[in-house]
């Protein structure tokens, strides 16, 4: 695992925290749900296992989310400085139970990924978000590919980045509907369904990041959002920061 670092905190106002914690409790709650309902029609032991070891990680996250909400206002709170090749594995997989039964989830991920330089407790709500939106826009059959690659220095210098993608062959979006979608509240779903508030969330985590996000999308062939994110320097890496008050609990 990378080192631990302090986040300064993205203070945004109490209301807006307990939005955004709501929001992902919910798509959370669809994790936990599909879980339990795989659960029921498996009687293989290590299948079994397997989703019990993903529920317990559903619940492991919420309370994150808690955490969130009750570290609003405290001066700074501990995440990791980056996401390996590995961790980014192992939260893509725990994705799988939020996806509806006839969706199919394909993942490449490249084998020499760089660190991506976001904690991968956050980077695993984003790319529920992702999931939740473009499993909404797949009818039966539909195909979500989850991809992440290096994307290569440049010469003028730009450092490294590495892009991580969420395609579908969903419904797409009109031109309308794609130039407001990262708008706070911009939903087409239902009343009770959407919040409208995935994609400006998923927007403001890679951009805090130093990243930034980008979206193509076809109507009636589906669409595509990728996140781009600075790699994680080297030296960050290397160099551990150690938490001044020593809590060690939220490892
Ligand atoms: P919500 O999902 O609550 O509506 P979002 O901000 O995540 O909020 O998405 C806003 C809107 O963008 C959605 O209501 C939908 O119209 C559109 N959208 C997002 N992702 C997709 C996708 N993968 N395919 C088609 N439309 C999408």
């Amino acid at each position: 695992d990378l080192p631990v670092h302090i986040d300064p905190g993205t203070r945004g106002s109490g209301d807006e925290v307990s939005k955004s914690v709501v929001h992902d409790m919910n798509n959370l709650l669809a994790v936990i749900d599909g879980g339990l309902r795989l659960l029921e029609h498996q009687n293989d032991a290590d299948a079994r296992k397997t989703i019990f070891t993903r529920l317990r990680g559903a619940i492991e996250k919420g309370a994150i989310l808690t955490r969130r909400l009750l570290d609003h206002g405290s001066p700074a709170r501990r995440c990791y400085a980056g996401t390996t090749q590995a961790q980014l594995s192992i939260a893509v997989e725990a994705l799988r139970p939020s996806l509806s039964r006839d969706t199919v989830m394909e993942i490449e991920i490249e084998s020499d990924l760089w660190p991506v330089k976001a904690d991968p407790d956050e980077l695993y709500f984003a790319l529920l978000n992702l999931c939740r939106n473009a499993d909404a826009a797949t009818r039966k059959g539909g195909l979500i590919v989850i991809s992440a690659a290096n994307v290569a220095e440049r010469p003028d210098g730009y450092g490294g980045m590495v892009a991580i993608t969420v395609g579908d062959n969903g419904s797409g979006m009109t031109e309308e509907v794609m130039g407001r979608v990262f708008e706070p509240y911009f939903t087409t779903k239902e009343v009770g369904v959407g919040t409208g508030l995935g994609l400006a969330q998923v927007r403001a985590f890679v951009e805090r990041q130093g990243g930034w996000i980008q979206l193509q999308s076809e109507l009636g062939v589906g669409t595509a959002v990728q996140l781009i994110f600075p790699r994680l320097p080297d030296e960050e890496s290397a160099a551990p920061v150690r938490e001044p008050n020593g809590d060690d609990s939220f490892s």
